[in-house]
């Protein structure tokens, strides 16, 4: 099956997907995105996703598109012309396109792309082996709660832990607390057993897994505490883990050259694992 994109509009072969080059997308990164996991061909939590959608939009004094019916009704179109079943979906919006200039343009359409793909999200050898993360300072903007297409810092922090064979750079603030990773939220169990993960300020985007795995220990009287760990507190813990929507939750079995742990996946993160996925398979909080 061909691969189909929205852009602006239109159902368009992938290979075909163009936009114009005096996007604001393009041009300043002037533009937001979300990504949001199907499992069994269900969205999982759809609404909190577009909740988020319009956090960012407002932030960024960005027009939405178009309703949130209709925004939905695009991504399922383009989920079931891709056929997928287990996978992702990704959408743009941008400020759309104008004659260059940093100011907003008086009148342009919000720019619109939506792609989908096939994906294991709760990829068994992930899970089973656990992964590295390296620690990297956090060079980011002051906004990184906004889910900007701005990922820049995100992109090098990225191939840095690709080439030091790791999975995953953790980012550290100028206090030496983790914020977060390149693209998932980090969370430790400490020696005492507390889940921590730090707490959902201006320094993180605000997971969709992280909102969905708190109702999740909600539900079950497991406590969180939401506050910032540093890099040596995270070294120490028990146990580690990395939470998104592409992924769900991966065990996180060594920090920088550290293992954690017994440099397994723990105990507690299985446990949430299994939960979590439970929690998925229903569409998450949007379940009937
Ligand atoms: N933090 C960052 C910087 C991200 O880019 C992402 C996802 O892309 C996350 C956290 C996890 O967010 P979510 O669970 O909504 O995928």
């Amino acid at each position: 099956m061909s691969r189909i994109a929205y852009v602006n509009g239109r159902y368009v072969p992938h290979r075909a997907a163009r936009v114009h080059i005096e996007d604001r997308g393009f041009q300043f990164a002037d533009a937001v995105y979300e990504v949001i996991a199907i499992e069994d061909g269900v969205f999982v939590d759809e609404a909190l996703h577009l909740g988020r959608l319009h956090r960012s939009l407002d932030a960024l004094r960005l027009r939405a598109p178009m309703s949130d019916a209709a925004l939905r009704v695009v991504l399922g179109e383009v989920v079931r012309r891709n056929g997928v079943d287990e996978g992702i979906v990704y959408l743009q919006v941008t400020r759309g396109t104008a004659p260059r200039d940093f100011a907003f343009p008086a009148a342009a359409r919000p720019g619109v792309v939506v792609t989908a793909r096939r994906k294991r999200l709760a990829e068994p050898k992930l899970i089973a082996e656990g992964v590295r993360v390296i620690t990297i300072p956090d060079i980011r903007w002051g906004r990184p709660d906004i889910k900007s297409v701005s990922l820049l810092p995100n992109a090098l922090g990225k191939q840095q832990a690709k080439e030091s064979g790791a999975f995953e750079a953790w980012l550290v603030d100028r206090d030496g607390n983790v914020t977060e990773g390149t693209s998932s939220n980090a969370w430790i169990v400490t020696a005492a057993g507390e889940v921590v993960t730090r707490h959902a300020d201006r320094a993180i985007l605000e997971g969709v897994t992280r909102t969905g795995l708190r109702h999740v220990m909600a539900s079950q009287q497991l406590r969180l505490s939401e506050r910032p760990f540093t890099v040596a507190e995270a070294k120490a813990a028990s146990e580690a883990f990395l939470t998104s929507a592409s992924n769900f939750i991966i065990p996180v079995i060594a920090i920088d050259k550290t293992a954690i742990g017994d440099g397994r996946p723990g105990l507690r993160t299985r446990r949430l694992i299994e939960a979590y996925a439970a929690y998925a398979a229903g569409g998450g909080q949007d379940a009937p």
